[in-house]
């Protein structure tokens, strides 16, 4: 069997911009920061759970305490479901995602999930905006672990994986032949190269080189050719390492 996980915010959505902007606008109404102009790239962590405690602890000087995320939270979601009701074209699907999650769904050979950096809560607001029904496909969220820290992309990426054999593969994890994430940050790439996983650039907006430049192989623009999606996830390899890349080129 093999798997394909998907990435939601700019990957399954076309959602970046006005996620970014909400999120950033909960920063600074509940920490009180003057934030500058934020490059996630620049964060050791990639969710919203992680970013919320880390801005928290660069700008602020502190930890933040868990009832001022739950704060930020609220605020976000609040804002991003007024920002994507005032403008709609802000959130939308990449082309093809429908089609590409139907055809994937009833393949024998692929099972299909979601791992995502963003909150369960904006991600309903998102997916719910953009009409992309995710049904009962195993999916995890950016939340915080039992011990309190923030989960990891790649925690997140192994709890999808570990809920597709619980629900797919009767808990058989030995039957996994491949698995490829796919996705269109940064974060991304270096994490699936630190899992050792297969991983698929996406850019709907075709502005590749830095997952390029991170290593990725495999980038796709949209998920309109399903034959051709399939094939580049049957190709899909871990990024090779940064430096590789750049010195081969
Ligand atoms: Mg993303």
């Amino acid at each position: 069997m093999n798997l394909a996980i998907f990435d939601i915010d700019g990957t399954l959505l076309k959602s970046t911009g006005v996620d970014d902007q909400c999120l950033t606008s909960a920063f600074r109404k509940v920490y009180g920061l003057d934030l500058p102009e934020l490059d996630w790239a620049d964060f050791s962590h990639s969710t919203d759970q992680g970013l919320s405690v880390e801005v928290c602890e660069r700008w602020a000087g502190r930890s933040p305490l868990e009832a001022e995320i739950e704060t930020v939270k609220r605020v976000f979601v609040d804002l991003l479901r007024a920002q994507i009701e005032a403008q709609p074209e802000r959130c939308t699907s990449v082309p093809g995602v429908h089609a590409m999650l139907d055809v994937l769904r009833n393949l024998p050979n692929w099972a299909i999930g979601v791992a995502s950096g963003a909150w369960a809560e904006s991600a309903a607001v998102k997916l719910a905006a953009a009409s992309v029904a995710l049904g009962e496909l195993p999916a995890t969220f950016s939340h915080a672990r039992r011990d309190g820290r923030p989960a990891l992309r790649e925690e997140i990426i192994e709890a999808t994986i570990h809920r597709i054999a619980e629900g797919r593969l009767d808990g058989d994890a030995s039957v996994i032949r491949k698995v490829v994430y796919v996705g269109d940050g940064v974060w991304d790439d270096r994490a699936t190269r630190n899992l050792g996983i297969g991983f698929v650039g996406m850019r709907h907006d075709r502005q590749e080189d830095r997952l390029r430049a991170e290593g990725a192989r495999e980038i796709l623009h949209d998920f309109a050719d399903v034959n051709r999606v399939i094939e580049t996830l049957e190709r899909a390899m871990p990024p090779v390492a940064a430096s590789t890349y750049q010195a081969s080129v």
